[in-house]
Formats: C-alpha cells, sequence, structure tokens
C-alpha cells in the first residue's frame, strides 16, 4: 500500500478531535511530500538534526512535533520552528526550552512525558515528580513555555491489558492535572502497534510512523 492509502486508511479510523502526528524519522523527504501531498501537515522527528534538515527543505506550513528524547544543548536548533516538544521530562529541559523560546520572541508548546511503562528503559517524570516540576518557583516563572498536556510511551508487549492499564492510569494523571491547568487539551499517547487501545482510553493526539511509512531502516 502507498503512504496515501495508509493514511487514508489510518484516518478513517480516528474519532474527530484526535490529532495524527506522522512520525517521519529516519524517512526521506520524498516520502514526507507523499504524505504532505495527501494532505497531512503534522509531523513527527526524534533527531533535532534530521528535523533542522527536513525543515529547511519541506514546505513551510508543516509542524515539526520533536517526539523524542531531547538533549539541553539541542534545543538551540529548533527553538525557531518547532511547533511542539513531547518529550520533556525534567525542569532542566524545560528551563533551556524557555530561555532558547525567549531568544525568538516565541512561546513554545510542550507536553511533559510521564513515565508509565512497566520497562526502566523509557524516559518520563513520575506523579511526584511531575507535582514538583508543576509546584517549583522557577516553572512558574517561565514565560516562553506553554505546558498543553501529557505524554506517554506504552511497555511494548503483546499484553493488551497491561497496555489498557498503562494508558489508562495516563487519562487519569491528565485528568487530574486537568484540575490544576483547566486550559490543557494534548494526551499524547498511541503508536502503529497500540493506537487503538490509546484512542479506546482517551488519546487526543496518536504518534503514527510504520504503519504510514512503513518499517523503519536504521543504517
Ligand atoms: C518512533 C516513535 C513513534 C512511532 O512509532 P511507530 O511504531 O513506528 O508508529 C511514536 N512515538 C515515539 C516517541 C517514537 O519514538
Amino acid at each position: 500500500m502507498s503512504i496515501k492509502e495508509n493514511l487514508a486508511e489510518i484516518k478513517a479510523d480516528l474519532p474527530k478531535g484526535v490529532t495524527l502526528v506522522a512520525v517521519s524519522k529516519t524517512k526521506p523527504n520524498e516520502a514526507i511530500l507523499e504524505a504532505y501531498q495527501a494532505g497531512q501537515r503534522v509531523f513527527g522527528e526524534n533527531k533535532v538534526q534530521d528535523m533542522v534538515q527536513k525543515w529547511e527543505a519541506l514546505p513551510k506550513d508543516i509542524e515539526w512535533h520533536m517526539i523524542g528524547h531531547l538533549q539541553r544543548n539541542k534545543v538551540k536548533y529548533m527553538a525557531e520552528f518547532v511547533s511542539l516538544i513531547h518529550g520533556v521530562d525534567s525542569l532542566k529541559l524545560l528551563k533551556e526550552i524557555d530561555k532558547q523560546a525567549q531568544k525568538h520572541n516565541r512561546v513554545i508548546p510542550c507536553l511533559l512525558q510521564m513515565h508509565i511503562a512497566e520497562e526502566d528503559t523509557k524516559f518520563g517524570l513520575d506523579e511526584d515528580e511531575l507535582n514538583a516540576l508543576l509546584a517549583s518557583s522557577e516553572f512558574k516563572q517561565m514565560k516562553h513555555v506553554k505546558i498543553m498536556g501529557l505524554m506517554g510511551m506504552a511497555t511494548f508487549t503483546d499484553n493488551e491489558n497491561q497496555v489498557r492499564k498503562e494508558f489508562a492510569r495516563l487519562k487519569s494523571l491528565f485528568e487530574n492535572l486537568k484540575l490544576q491547568l483547566p486550559e490543557i487539551t494534548i494526551l499524547s499517547m498511541g503508536m502503529s502497534g497500540d493506537y487503538g487501545i490509546a484512542i479506546a482510553e482517551g488519546s487526543t493526539m496518536v504518534r503514527i510512523g510504520s504503519s504510514i511509512f512503513g518499517a523503519r531502516n536504521y543504517s
């Protein structure tokens, strides 16, 4: 199936109000353009360098989302244009985003990444760390970042019940956070293998790569 057909099939599955981030990491500009021609405007990358190159080369009405683990020293390269940073998992990182956004006179929308998976390897905050971050005076002083919601990744497993449980937990963290920050709207959860479960559990944004572009080829 073509990229265009894959996109059409996935979009038919998405309820209204769920945003599709087409994860184009490792994929060439031609593949992104094919999706663009089919109407897709939101793309996700996990390496800053790659995202900058693609931003420079491709149409300027593309919204670029940084979905990967982010190093502080890389924030400056994308502060001018990034639309949403999904993987914010420390106050230090948020401070750097605030600083770089200020240089470009903008407010950068961010999601806080929560650790919901069983594996130790997945990044993210736990509930106490989330609360500490939000309660800190440093956070309260930031004027150039806007927390739009939460992001999380479930355990990579065939056990659907476990995945469902982890997404449900993230949804409940999201609802709790909404009591403090009523303006948040984005719950980023769900990838190619688990987006059906994520949507059933209340996702408002799915990040889908291989089901659109085919398997990745890391060389
Ligand atoms: C690669 C990646 C995705 C997309 O994964 P697929 O399984 O190809 O859909 C989603 N989210 C994050 C954070 C990723 O790194």
